[in-house]
C-alpha cells in the first residue's frame, strides 16, 4: 500500500498499514528552508521554491505528505487586500491594508478572484509536486469563510456586528464562501489528496456555539459539498464544545488541537454516526521544543484513543526541529512494531464509543510505563 493509498484509505475510514503520519496542516520549517535554500518570503510567491520548502518535512522527517502553501493571507490577498509578506523566516505574511476594513456591507468578490495574487503560484507548486512526487499525497491548503471575513472586515469589527448587523455577517460569511469555493474548485483540477481548511476565528471563544448554526454551518457545508477530495476542517483551541458542530459538515476530517480529548471526540463521532475522521493532535509546543520523550508519548496516546491522521494539533512553529517531526513518525513505526494496534482494535470494537464507555488505563500514559516497555522488548 503506497502512501496515497494508506492516507486515502484512513480518510475512507477503511483498514490502513498504519494511521498515516501526514501533515494535514501546516509545516514550514527554518531548518527546511536551511537546507534546501527556500526561504520566505521568497517561497510564498515562487512555485518552486514554494515546492522545496513543502517537500523538506518529507524528505527530511519523513513525513508522509506535503503540504503546502504556508500562510493564510492568500485568499484576502485575492480579494483585494494588502498584504505585507515579511522578510524574516519566522514571519508569515501579514495583511495590512483591506477595501473591506470596518465595513462589512462593501465585502464583495472580484472577477478577477482566482487569477489574483498567489493563488496560480500555488496551483503551479502542487502540479510541480505531483510531477516529481507520484507517490507521496500532495495537502493543499486555505482559509475559512467566517476567517477570511475577520481578516478583510477586523476580527473586533466582526464580532461587534454579530450582534449589531447579523443578516450582513451572514451574508459576508456567504460571499467569503463563495471566495473559498472558487479555490477548492481550482483546487478540484489539480491531482491533491486533502486540503486543509483554516477556520480558527470559529472558535468557541471567538463565536458562541450557540450562534455556530445561525452562521456558519451552511458556508461551511457548501464548501464541503464543492471539494472533489478530501477536505479537513481545523479549528484552533479547545473545540471540544462546538464538535457535535465540526463533525457533522460533512468534511472527511476535522483537525484538532491536543486539548481536545480523542476519545472524546471518537465518541462524539459515534453517536453522529460521522464519516469525518480525527486529524492531529500532537502538541505543537512539544513539537517545537523537541520534548522527544512527550512526542512520542502524546503520539502512542493519539493512536491508542483511536487518531485516524495522526499529525501536529496546529500549524507546526517554524522554529520547530526537523527531528521533533521525524520522532513523531518513528514513534508511530515504534507502536506498531509493538503491536499496539491491538489495543486501539479493541478499543475500537468495543464500541468503545457508547455512552457508558469507561475510560481504559493507557498502557503508556507516562514516560516511566514506556521505559519498561522498552526494556522487555530487549529482552
Ligand atoms: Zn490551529
Amino acid at each position: 500500500m503506497d502512501l496515497i493509498e494508506n492516507l486515502a484509505n484512513a480518510f475512507a475510514g477503511k483498514e490502513v498499514e498504519k494511521v498515516p503520519a501526514a501533515s494535514i496542516v501546516s509545516v514550514a520549517l527554518v531548518e527546511g528552508m536551511e537546507r534546501t535554500g527556500a526561504g520566505f518570503p521568497e517561497s510564498h510567491t515562487n512555485a518552486e521554491k514554494m515546492l522545496q520548502l513543502g517537500e523538506s518535512a518529507h524528505r527530511f522527517a519523513g513525513v508522509e505528505s506535503i503540504n503546502l502553501p504556508f500562510d493564510l493571507a492568500i485568499e484576502a490577498e485575492a480579494m483585494g487586500c494588502k498584504v505585507d509578506l515579511r522578510d524574516a523566516n519566522e514571519h508569515i505574511p501579514e495583511i495590512i491594508e483591506s477595501p473591506f476594513f470596518d465595513d462589512i456591507e462593501s465585502v464583495d468578490l472580484c472577477d478577477d478572484f482566482l487569477s489574483n495574487g498567489r493563488i496560480p503560484v500555488v496551483a503551479e507548486a502542487i502540479s510541480l509536486g505531483r510531477e516529481k512526487y507520484p507517490d507521496i499525497p500532495m495537502i493543499a491548503g486555505q482559509i475559512g469563510p467566517f476567517t477570511l471575513l475577520g481578516q478583510i472586515v477586523g476580527i473586533e469589527y466582526l464580532m461587534k456586528c454579530l450582534a449589531t448587523q447579523p443578516e450582513a455577517v451572514k451574508q459576508g460569511v456567504e460571499i467569503c464562501a463563495d471566495a473559498v469555493i472558487e479555490v477548492v474548485k481550482a483546487y478540484n483540477t489539480l491531482d491533491i489528496q486533502g486540503d486543509c481548511m483554516y477556520e480558527p476565528s470559529i472558535a468557541a471563544d471567538l463565536l458562541p456555539p450557540e450562534m455556530f448554526d445561525d452562521f456558519v454551518t451552511r458556508p461551511l457545508e457548501r464548501i464541503a459539498k464543492a471539494a472533489d477530495y478530501n477536505m479537513v476542517l481545523h479549528v484552533c483551541g479547545d473545540t471540544t464544545p462546538i464538535l457535535n458542530h465540526t463533525l457533522d459538515l460533512g468534511y472527511n476530517g476535522f483537525s484538532f488541537e491536543d486539548c481536545v480529548n480523542v476519545k472524546n471526540a471518537n465518541k462524539i463521532k459515534h453517536d453522529l454516526n460521522s464519516n469525518t475522521q480525527l486529524v492531529g493532535n500532537i502538541a505543537t509546543d512539544s513539537l517545537f521544543h523537541g520534548k522527544m520523550d512527550s512526542i512520542r508519548e502524546e503520539t502512542f496516546r493519539a493512536l491508542d484513543r483511536g487518531i485516524d491522521i495522526l499529525g501536529s494539533s496546529c500549524c507546526v512553529p517554524p522554529g520547530t526541529p526537523l527531528k521533533a517531526m521525524e520522532c513523531m513518525v518513528k514513534a508511530r513505526d515504534e507502536y506498531y512494531e509493538k503491536g499496539m494496534e491491538v489495543n486501539r482494535e479493541r478499543n475500537e470494537a468495543d464500541i468503545s464509543w457508547t455512552p457508558d464507555y469507561h475510560d481504559v488505563v493507557l498502557p503508556v500514559a507516562n514516560i516511566h510505563h514506556m521505559t519498561t516497555i522498552k526494556r522487555k522488548a530487549r529482552a
